[in-house]
């Protein structure tokens, strides 16, 4: 094993900001005679960022080969890195960012609460733009969504819908306890067990399988590679009968059914067809499941409505939000449910009815402070409306993909996208997964400054709802030019 000797240190124990590089410090405008020592502290911050940061989903020694990129700030649409390059953020900073980087509105707000407190514990106590958000929330939230509970991202806020769901039949029936679940294909939920457990992308979750719950497992509508084997043309949505059959067999058993709305994001930018929510949604209530919506990654206008489920006339009985909810400012996240469910928990205090769960941060006053400006700025800047003619353009800059060879299926809604690149289109083959192809396309875009990350071969664009058109334009030129240089080479 080859042991690397350690950078030398960024500053020693005991030294203050006072001894970093000037180019370091804050509010350090970088005039000519530091650009050296601003390169020298960049390198310092990526050789540091090595030897003691381990970063999430990353092959940690490819990671330490390669050209680690450092961001310092952020404007916009933009990300700007410690050397002072600026690159288009394509992912939104992996799906949260909504109204664009240093939004004034929200540095605002999130600056006035800290002037009044930035923490104070939900635990026994209320405070201000907890109650305010949670108001918002239950108005804005498909009809009957009504009792917000906070968490801190998109992981919990599964693991509380869990919970809740789990415990409201607990608490609610005798006898046939429902204590199962069930899921979709290739969906991804986050990465705590429970979540893990109703969620089936192989390579995050398979090593800890024997530490999960077993979910019941209904076909996701991946209409390109089909489930079923069918053709779209002659299927009538086959999917619905399998989760049909599930329910019938098995709902004396199953307490809740979880989706991830019209999007299946992590699984590769799944759209749905048509009118699949809406009959899940039928199914469920004609079971006496519940249903719970994961709107974590669709939430807050990602996919052209300010949540999918409006899309669908859908009300679920359990929504989570995440991502978008802060603007993609703060961790923070809400699990909403309806006054049924809530009132099965209300009880003596000796009759152990409470939800006992509660992080330390849940509802901390700088997040819902931010979030609050987030809806605030929805509502004044009209955005939904104002985003439909960009989503019409997004899928016409996106017809374009079609010309390349190596571009199997392009899906899109909202402000999403996925393009899976395949090696052969008539036989829809994948790419060797050794030959990183989709890695290869974003290292490319990297180069010609724009920020993705594929999701195996299939390349995701995600940017902030508030991206321009010209930059939407930039992006996806970038883009089809690196996945022309990638595959024809
Ligand atoms: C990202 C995501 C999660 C997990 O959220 P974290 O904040 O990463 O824990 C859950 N569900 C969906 C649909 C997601 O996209």
């Amino acid at each position: 094993m080859k042991r690397k000797s350690p950078p030398p240190p960024l500053f020693q124990r005991g030294e203050s900001e006072s001894s970093l590089p000037a180019s370091l410090k804050r509010g350090n405008s970088t005039p000519t005679r530091h650009r050296l020592s601003k390169a020298g502290a960049s390198a310092k911050l990526r050789a540091l960022d090595k030897e003691f940061v381990w970063h999430p989903f990353t092959q940690m020694r490819e990671w330490e080969t390669m050209e680690n990129v450092i961001i310092e700030s952020g404007e916009g649409s933009y990300l700007i890195d410690t050397d002072g390059r600026r690159y288009l953020d394509g992912t939104a900073s992996l799906w949260t960012n909504v109204h664009g980087h240093r939004k004034k509105e929200i540095d605002a707000a999130i600056k006035a609460q800290m002037d009044r407190i930035s923490h104070t514990t939900l635990l026994g106590l209320g405070n201000v733009p907890s109650i305010e958000l949670a108001g918002r929330l239950a108005t804005v939230t498909p009809a009957g969504l009504t009792k917000v509970f906070y968490s801190d991202d998109g992981s919990t806020a599964v693991e509380i819908a869990l919970k809740l769901a789990f415990q409201y039949h607990e608490q609610t029936r005798k006898a046939n306890r429902k204590r199962r679940f069930v899921a979709f294909t290739g969906a991804y939920h986050g990465d705590t067990f429970g979540s893990m457990s109703v969620g089936e992308i192989d390579i995050f979750v398979k090593k800890y399988r024997p530490l999960l719950f077993k979910a019941f497992r209904a076909p996701y509508p991946y209409c390109y590679r089909c489930p079923l084997d069918k053709e779209p043309k002659d299927c009538a949505m086959a999917c619905l009968y399998s989760f049909e059959a599930i329910l019938k067999k098995n709902h004396r058993e199953i307490a809740a059914c979880i989706i991830e709305p019209l999007l299946a994001g992590a699984a590769g930018m799944i759209t749905s067809p048509k009118g699949f929510l809406k009959e899940v949604r039928s199914l469920t209530l004609k079971y006496d499941v519940l249903l719970i919506a994961d709107e974590v990654a669709t939430g807050f206008g990602r996919t052209g409505s300010l949540f999918a489920c409006e899309q669908e006339n859908v009300s679920p009985d359990i929504i989570c939000l995440a991502k978008g909810l802060s603007a993609g400012y703060l961790p923070l996240a809400a699990t909403i449910t309806t006054r049924k469910i809530y009132e099965a928990f209300l009880g003596e205090y000796t009759e152990y009815k409470s939800f006992f769960h509660g992080h330390t941060y849940t509802g901390n006053p700088l997040g819902c402070a931010a979030a609050i400006a987030n809806l605030k700025l929805f509502e004044k800047g009209r955005v939904i409306e104002r985003l439909q003619p960009k989503i019409k353009l997004f899928a016409g800059l996106l017809e374009r993909f079609k010309d390349l060879p190596a571009v199997g299926d392009i899906r899109h809604i909202g402000m999403a996208a996925g393009i899976e690149l395949v090696s052969d289109r008539a036989t829809k083959k994948p790419f060797a997964p050794a030959m990183r192809i989709g890695h290869r396309v974003c290292m490319e875009a990297r180069k010609r400054g724009l920020i993705i990350r594929p999701l195996g071969d299939t390349v995701v664009i995600m940017p902030p709802l508030s991206i321009k058109v010209a930059e939407l334009k930039k992006m996806t030129g970038i883009i089809y030019k690196c996945i022309e240089q990638v595959t024809e080479n």
